[in-house]
């Protein structure tokens, strides 16, 4: 076993360090405050090349690898983990979409933009009556006169609101079974196809650096050759590269609580009480202590579940342990490190405080915790 990182690995990690502390660490706490999307960051990004860390070359990606991918993602959400989401979502999710499933007009046509980060993709699958059970979307599509016609609502869409995003691959309903969820295709939809309309901008308690809105589409046209690999593969497509995404997710809880820790020590060593740091207190210190023995093991499997993605090897348990476990300890970490912080650990000037309003969510989005430990019964043959 090898667990040092590749020299290009290391590389990646240290851009992204050095970025994250000198460009992302000075704006977040006003992009947390004014919820303005930073378009300019957004751009650094992609002139870094970020959003097609592991797409090939010949898509107009850097030909790297998922390992490289997830190093990123923590390390860009140790600073603002709405960015690390804007990632997870682009590549993980809906560039690695096309790149697996769609043909090669396609991906010259729809995922070499992304890959070379000159537009931003979102996905879409929840809707109003369909979360965790999303076999029972009702979104359908039908082709009439060489055309795709789309009707449905897909709700809490990450990007799309986005003034550089550019598609949105869904999964809609195409035939309709006499008993069950009938046959689901995924589309490409583009954001100016008519009938595409972007709804709501929702309020959400944080992550207000993230865009996230309702979608509908009425009567939404678009060509025939927008389907997106096997029609009747559709939904499994979708999880396919959804599973990948829970890696993603597991890496943006470690930046997060890895990004509470630092905090952490630093203001424990700084903040005096009774006459002694407060660090020197053994009930923070077995705080801190905890808070990085659950970080060093999130990271691992989240690592371990990219590295067998890279092999080509199968990973279900694994990324599905790494997005339950590191978004659990995530809410821990950020609850604990505003304790430490005391009172100012609640006022929004302390990074600590965004991280706390912003953890929940991680065990919600791509599959909620209760989700994930079905997934795991399933794995060890519960049924
Ligand atoms: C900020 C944000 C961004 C998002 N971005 C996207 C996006 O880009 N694209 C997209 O498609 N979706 C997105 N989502 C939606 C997200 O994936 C769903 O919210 C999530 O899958 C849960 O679905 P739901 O909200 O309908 O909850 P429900 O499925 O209604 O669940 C409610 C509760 O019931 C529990 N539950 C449900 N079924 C079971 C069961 N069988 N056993 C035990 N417990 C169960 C759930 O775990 C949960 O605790 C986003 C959500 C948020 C909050």
């Amino acid at each position: 076993m090898d667990f040092d990182l590749s020299a290009e690995h290391q590389m990646i990690r240290d851009m992204c360090r050095d970025f994250t502390r000198d460009v992302i660490i000075p704006r977040a706490e006003a992009i947390e405050k004014t919820g303005e999307y930073p378009y300019d960051i957004m751009d650094q990004m992609a002139e870094l090349g970020m959003m097609g860390i592991p797409i090939s070359e010949v898509y107009g990606g850097s030909g790297g690898d998922w390992v490289g991918m997830h190093l990123c993602i923590e390390e860009i959400s140790k600073g603002e983990p709405t960015l690390g989401a804007l990632l997870d979502v682009t590549t993980s999710v809906v560039a690695q979409e096309r790149a697996v499933f769609g043909t090669d007009a396609q991906k010259s046509k729809w995922l070499t933009p992304i890959a070379k980060c000159e537009k931003i993709g979102a996905f879409g699958l929840t809707e109003p009556d369909a979360g965790s059970d999303a076999k029972s979307i009702r979104t359908r599509s039908a082709l009439q006169d060489g055309e795709w016609v789309i009707n449905g609502t897909k709700q809490f869409i990450t990007n799309i609101g986005l003034d550089n995003a550019s598609l949105i691959i869904i999964a809609a309903v195409t035939k309709k079974a006499l008993q069950g969820p009938g046959r689901i295709s995924t589309f490409i939809v583009p954001k100016d196809a008519p009938g595409f309309c972007l709804g709501k901008r929702y309020e959400k308690i944080g992550w207000h650096g993230s865009a996230t809105h309702e979608v509908i589409f009425e009567d939404c046209r678009i060509p025939e050759e927008n389907l997106l690999g096997d029609p009747a593969k559709g939904f499994a497509q979708h999880l396919s590269v959804l599973e990948t995404g829970r890696i993603s997710i597991a890496a943006i809880a470690v930046g997060a609580a890895q990004a509470c820790l630092n905090e952490s020590i630093r203001y424990a060593t700084e903040r005096v009480q009774f006459g002694r740091p407060i660090a020197a207190f053994q009930a923070i210190q077995f705080k801190l202590a905890d808070m990085a023995v659950a970080i060093e093991l999130a990271r691992n499997q989240y690592l371990k579940a990219a590295w067998l993605k890279d092999q080509g090897r199968r990973h279900t348990f694994e990324a599905t342990t790494a997005k339950l476990f590191a978004s659990e300890m995530l809410e821990k970490a950020a609850s604990d490190a505003v304790q430490i912080h005391g009172g100012y650990g609640y006022m929004a000037e302390y990074p600590v405080s965004r991280f706390y309003k912003g953890a929940k969510v991680l065990q919600i989005v791509e599959g909620t915790s209760e989700v994930m430990r079905t997934l795991i019964s399933r794995e060890l043959a519960l049924g």
